[in-house]
């Protein structure tokens, strides 16, 4: 088993500058917030305010120029199995069936025998309600099957974080409705904590518990919103939507 520790998120007065043919641009701006274990927290803003560059340092796959980031108790330098990544593309290896897709992710997992992956992969592909597509191969699946395929395989490892980038970016709306319910059961029985990204207000409303809200380019924190809505939640709940309102005019104000 995995040692349990407390895991904390910690994002101290970070900024991050890219040099490109353009000159240096500044793609962050001191931004500082922190994620509690267990917490669910949207990074909220629009298109090109820095919230990739930001999950991929927590990640560890990019490196910050100010500030600090500390995940749990040490310093965020090499992606571990800790941390998962989902991203808008599901990345999944259209050579390898679904069950060998969720495997694939075993591979962090110290200790395991062969003989249980299958157990282990079955288990989490129940859990996104795939199991009797185990065997199928990607291109059979839909947009949202793909997703929650890449769900599973990124909780396979049993990671304390989930790191997510506009995973429900690409996908009709009535898949995603179905698949907000699903991470907000999965995020209630799996205790995980989860960083989301994305440009969608109400879905940010939806499933978080607290919402970090970045200006455009660069981004800074321009709020911090505790959503203390109960879960279950569902898009069309008026709290859910009077709260989406207010976001808008928030992020409408910061871009005038
Ligand atoms: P978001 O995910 O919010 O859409 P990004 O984090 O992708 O935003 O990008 C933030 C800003 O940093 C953008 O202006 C983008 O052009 C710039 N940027 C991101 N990655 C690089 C890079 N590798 N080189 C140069 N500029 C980059
Ligand atoms: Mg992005």
């Amino acid at each position: 088993m995995d040692a349990v520790e407390k895991t904390r998120i910690v994002v101290e007065n970070v900024s991050k500058f890219f040099t490109s043919n353009l000159g240096r641009v500044q793609a962050l701006k001191e931004v500082s917030f922190c994620a509690e274990e267990g917490e669910f927290v949207a990074i909220l803003g629009p298109s090109g305010c820095g919230k990739s560059t930001l999950l991929n340092m927590i990640a560890g796959l990019e490196t910050h120029d100010q500030g600090i980031i500390d995940v749990s108790v040490e310093n965020v330098n090499q992606p571990e199995r800790h941390r998962m990544m989902m991203f808008q593309e599901s990345a999944l290896f259209p050579w390898y069936n679904v069950i060998q897709n969720v495997m694939y992710g075993l591979r962090f997992k110290k200790g395991l025998k062969r003989a249980d992956y299958t157990d282990v992969a079955l288990y989490y592909l129940s859990l996104v309600s795939l199991k009797k597509y185990a065997y199928s191969r990607i291109y059979q699946l839909s947009g949202g099957m793909k997703q929650r395929v890449a769900l599973a395989r990124a909780l396979a490892p049993n990671p304390q974080i989930l790191l997510m980038d506009e995973p429900f970016s690409a996908l009709d709306a009535v898949t995603c409705e179905q698949l907000y319910k699903d991470v907000q059961r999965i995020w209630r029985s799996q205790h995980k904590t989860i960083l989301l990204v994305t440009h969608n207000i109400r879905e940010a409303v939806v499933l978080a518990q607290k919402i970090i809200v970045l200006s455009p380019h660069p981004g800074r924190v321009i709020r911090e919103i505790k959503v203390d809505l109960p879960y279950p939640r569902n898009l069309h709940d008026t709290a859910v939507s009077d709260l989406t309102y207010q976001i808008t005019a928030i992020l409408n104000q910061k871009s005038l």
